[in-house]
C-alpha cells in the first residue's frame, strides 16, 4: 500500500532518541527544537480575540492583506529590499513555505544545494519530491567554501538553500559567506533560498539577510520560534514573484490557508519587542559554551538556539546513549548530516538545567575519552 516515494524517508535516528528519552522521567532535556518561554500574553489576547470576532473561516489563499502588508514592512526595514504585494505568502510555518517552494520548482532528477550540517527537513522533503539533495560539507568551522560549492553545481541544480543563524550549529553567516554563496548563485543563474527562521536570535553580530544583496531570493521566515507560536503554524515567504505566484496555486490545493485566527495574532506579534528574550537566550548560549568548551570541540554559536559540539574521541552514537542513559537528552549529530562526529544540543531551557547538564555531559566526557582511548 505504501508508496516508495514514503519509504524513502527515514525518521529513525530521531525517534530512536525519543524511545530512549520516553523511559526518563523529569530528563535534562536539551532535545527539543523551539524556546521555552510561552507565546507573549498580548498575542495569545490577540488570537482570542480574532476567534470571538469571528475571524474562523478560510482566509485569501496567500494569507489576509493586514499580515501580508505587515511582513513586507518588516522585511523592508530588516532586509533594505522593498518587495511588492504579490511577491509575498502566509504560509503554513515555515516548512509549509519550504515544501510549497520546493514543490514549484522541482522535476525529478533536478538537484538542490544545501550545507552540512543541515536543517534535516531539506534533505527529506527533496527526495520525498524524486528530486536529489546536494550537500556541501562546512565542516570543522561551518564557513562555506567557495570551491566547493561551485564543484557541487550541475546543469540540474535548481536551487541553494542557506540557513543562517543555522539548525543545527547555530552558526551565523558573515559577509563573507554571503559573498560566496551569492558570487556562485549569481554566476550561474541560480534561485538562493534563505531559511531565516532564527533571525530573532543573533546574538554578536547583525544579523545580514543574503536578499539585501541578490535580486533572485526567496526568504522563508516564521513566528514560532521568535514568538514561540510553533504550534499556530504562521509562516511567510517573500521573493521572486513568479515562484510566489505557483506557491499560493499549490496551497490553494494543499494547506489551503495558515489557521485564520493565528494570522491575526502574527499581526500584533510584529509590534512586539522580544529582545528580553534575545538577550536571556544570549546567556544561555554563553553558559553552555563556556561551561562545555573544555570536554568538547565547539564552534561558539552566534544565533539561533543550538550548539553542535564535537567529541573529542569514540562515537557519538555510544555517547547519545551514554548520556541519555544518564538522563541528558541530546541528538547524535547523523540526525543533521552526513557524518556522525557531532551533537545536538538545545540551550532553549533554565539556566540552571543547563548548569546540571554541562556537569553531566563533562563527567561523562572525562570517563568516555579515558574508557576508548
Ligand atoms: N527551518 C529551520 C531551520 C527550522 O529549525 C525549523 C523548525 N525546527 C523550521 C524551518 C520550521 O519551522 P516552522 O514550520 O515551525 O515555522
Amino acid at each position: 500500500m505504501i508508496s516508495e516515494r514514503a519509504l524513502r524517508v527515514d525518521s529513525s535516528g530521531i525517534r530512536k532518541v525519543f524511545e530512549l528519552a520516553a523511559k526518563i522521567e523529569n530528563p535534562i532535556d536539551f532535545s527539543i527544537g523551539q524556546p521555552d518561554f510561552d507565546v507573549p500574553d498580548s498575542l495569545k489576547d490577540a488570537a482570542i480575540a480574532a476567534i470571538r470576532k469571528g475571524f474562523n473561516r478560510y482566509t485569501l489563499t496567500q494569507g489576509i492583506g493586514e499580515l501580508r502588508e505587515k511582513v513586507l514592512l518588516h522585511i523592508e526595514k530588516t532586509r533594505k529590499r522593498k518587495f511588492s504585494p504579490d511577491e509575498v505568502i502566509i504560509t503554513s510555518g515555515t516548512s509549509g513555505g519550504l515544501l510549497l517552494a520546493l514543490m514549484s520548482i522541482l522535476d525529478p532528477g533536478d538537484e538542490v544545494v544545501f550545507f552540512d550540517p543541515y536543517f534535516a527537513m531539506y534533505k527529506h522533503l527533496i527526495r520525498l519530491l524524486d528530486a536529489k539533495p546536494v550537500i556541501v560539507s562546512t565542516y570543522p568551522d561551518f564557513r562555506i567554501d567557495g570551491q566547493k560549492l561551485k564543484k557541487s553545481i550541475s546543469p540540474r541544480t535548481k536551487a541553494i538553500i542557506i540557513n543562517s543563524p543555522s539548525n543545527p550549529t547555530g552558526y551565523v553567516c558573515g559577509k563573507k559567506d554571503l559573498d560566496t554563496v551569492i558570487n556562485t548563485a549569481r554566476e550561474k543563474n541560480l534561485l538562493l533560498i534563505t531559511d531565516e527562521i532564527y533571525d530573532g536570535f543573533v546574538y554578536d553580530n547583525p544579523f545580514i539577510s543574503p536578499a539585501e544583496y541578490y535580486d533572485n531570493v526567496l526568504i522563508l521566515g516564521g513566528f514560532s520560534k521568535t514568538y514561540a507560536m510553533t504550534g499556530w503554524r504562521v509562516g511567510f515567504a517573500v521573493g521572486n514573484r513568479e515562484l510566489i505566484a505557483q506557491m499560493i496555486k499549490i496551497q490553494q490545493y494543499s494547506f489551503v490557508c495558515s489557521p485564520a485566527p493565528f494570522q491575526y495574532a502574527a499581526v500584533a506579534a510584529l509590534d512586539t519587542d522580544m529582545s528580553g528574550f534575545r538577550e536571556s537566550y544570549s546567556k544561555k548560549r554563553d553558559i553552555i559554551y563556556n561551561g562545555l568548551k573544555e570536554h568538547f570541540n565547539i564552534i561558539k554559536p552566534g544565533g539561533a538556539f543550538y550548539m553542535f559540539p564535537e567529541l573529542k574521541a569514540g562515537n557519538v552514537t555510544d555517547f547519545v546513549e551514554l548520556a541519555i542513559k544518564n538522563n541528558v537528552l541530546i541528538i547524535p549529530g547523523n540526525v543533521f548530516s552526513e557524518l556522525n562526529t557531532n551533537f545536538r544540543l538545545c540551550f532553549a531551557t533554565k539556566d540552571e538545567t543547563l548548569k546540571k547538564g554541562a556537569e553531566i555531559l563533562n563527567d561523562l566526557a572525562s570517563s568516555y575519552y579515558k574508557k576508548v582511548g
